[in-house]
């Protein structure tokens, strides 16, 4: 390993270029997970952006020789458009006037050598969601914050979670004041479902893992 290299064989000077919204410590655990999950099958981050989850995510999938599908449409979010607090007009193409974040995603998968192992699906959550069939061992929600489009991703992907797989929701903020709240609501919808066993929290970071049916409560439809 190359001193430049960090222990999650990441470069650090491309995470560090890299456009986004996540802390290294989730980011590191996102790492851990995803190297845990792809042993039990393919892996799924909901809200790519400019690829910076993508990289720990795809770094774990690599380890096992697994996938990570990395879904997003690549228009942006609400809060990221034209005029709207998160913009950042490095991402708008001057051509259209719209946010476009594939090229850059695109880069960082490739500078990342991430190209065998991430499969970029580009399209609205609900649209690829439409006739999945195959089984996720890891869901990462991280996409449209409203609270449409983050039940939607809860309600269309989990359903695809293999027992033992894990749910991990990003942006769970405790106030309004600190930020968005449609990911702690469907966090807590998660939890008292009775479906996940909780791996606690790491900052805004939450993770849960899909019993299997066995581990379900009584009353569950198996
Ligand atoms: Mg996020």
């Amino acid at each position: 390993m190359s001193p430049r290299q960090a222990p999650m064989n990441i470069d650090p000077d491309l995470l560090a270029r890299t456009k986004g919204f996540l802390d290294p410590a989730e980011g590191a655990w996102l790492y851990r997970l995803a190297r845990e999950a792809s042993r039990l099958g393919p892996c799924l981050e909901i809200g790519s952006y400019c690829g910076k989850s993508t990289l720990y995510l795809g770094a774990g999938c690599r380890a096992n020789g697994g996938i990570l599908y990395a879904l997003d449409h690549h228009g942006g979010s609400e809060e990221q458009q034209p005029g709207q607090p998160y913009c950042d007009p490095d991402l708008v193409d001057p051509r259209t006037g719209r946010v476009d974040t594939f090229a850059h995603f695109r880069r960082t998968v490739a500078s990342a050598g991430l190209t065998e192992t991430v499969v970029p699906v580009v399209a609205p959550s609900a649209v690829a969601a439409r006739q999945w069939r195959t089984p996720l061992a890891l869901v990462f929600i991280d996409g449209g914050h409203t609270f449409a489009a983050a039940f939607t991703d809860y309600n269309a992907w989990t359903a695809h979670l293999l027992p033992g797989g894990a749910l991990a929701i990003h942006d769970i903020f405790e106030t309004p004041a600190e930020g968005g709240q449609a990911p702690r609501h469907v966090y807590e919808l998660a939890r008292a479902s009775g479906l996940f066993e909780d791996r606690g929290r790491v900052k805004t970071l939450g993770v849960l893992q899909r019993r299997s049916a066995g581990q379900l409560p009584p009353d569950l439809p198996r």
